[in-house]
């Protein structure tokens, strides 16, 4: 018999809490989760192992243990103001999104709401992306996306990139393409790194300080920024 222990009130990891409803629907989610329950699966949720039951117990109460607990510690960006009100982890943001959502259709308003705001997303991966259309769905005022790397090229780069390499090519995924249907462009910023964020008397983010950057090499061959000096 397998029993599996899950910290959060619904079983699913990032596929239920982190990837948005709109990229995957969670009923297909818990459709699969019924299926391993019916096949005889234990799940027990609001459990978080190391609290509510200690290693020494599961050992005593099972044959073997498997650890998959996943990653829930953020990389945080160590900038000036980083403390300021109305700065979020992607995680806290998407994640009571999709719980409001499924609790209440966000009736409870037990979410961080970016309606009417002017949200900055940094970052310009898939999880950024998923913070853009989260955004647009609450009706920001705007949303722009920061990417400290450069802006991949339309094609594979044959030379440099060969098959069976990755292919590195820009991809235009479903929050860009949303962001450019309302706002008319890519909400995309390459090359751009964030020094520092500006408060109002407040304590409310007012300003995000940022500068181009290009990749340079150091003597050990390793890849580091450099700030863009303009004349
Ligand atoms: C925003 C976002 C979007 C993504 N989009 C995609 C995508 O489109 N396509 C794709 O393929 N991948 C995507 N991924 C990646 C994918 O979701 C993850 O790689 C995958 O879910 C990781 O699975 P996991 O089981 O290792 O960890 P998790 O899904 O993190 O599951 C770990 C579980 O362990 C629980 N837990 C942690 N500590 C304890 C404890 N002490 N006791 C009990 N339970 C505990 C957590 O609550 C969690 O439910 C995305 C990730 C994010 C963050």
């Amino acid at each position: 018999m397998v029993t599996v222990y899950e910290r959060a009130d619904r079983i699913g990891g990032l596929l239920m809490y982190g990837i948005p409803n709109m990229k995957l629907q969670k009923e297909l989610v818990q459709r699969r989760v019924d299926l391993l329950a019916d096949e005889g699966i234990v799940f027990v949720t609001n459990t978080e192992v190391g609290k509510d039951i200690s290693v020494d117990q599961l050992e005593k109460d099972f044959d073997a243990v498997v650890l998959c607990i996943g990653a829930t510690v953020p990389r945080d960006l160590p900038v000036e103001g980083r403390e300021l009100n109305g700065i979020h982890f992607a995680m806290d943001f998407l994640k009571a999104n999709t719980k409001s959502l499924l609790d209440s259709e966000h009736k409870d308003g037990n979410f961080i709401n970016a309606a009417g705001k002017n949200v900055v997303v940094i970052g310009g991966g898939d999880t950024g992306t998923d913070c853009i259309g989260t955004s647009l769905r609450h009706q920001c005022a705007s949303a722009i996306q920061l990417e400290i790397m450069p802006r991949p090229p339309e094609k594979r780069e044959e030379a440099t990139n060969p098959w069976p390499q990755w292919p590195k090519r820009l991809l235009v995924d479903y929050g860009q393409k949303e962001a450019i249907a309302i706002q008319g462009q890519d909400p995309r910023q390459y090359l751009v790194m964030t020094k520092k964020i500006e408060g109002d008397e407040q304590g409310n983010v007012k300003a995000v300080h940022t500068v181009d950057i290009t990749w340079e090499k150091n003597d050990k061959g390793q890849m580091f920024p450099q700030e863009v000096r303009r004349q």
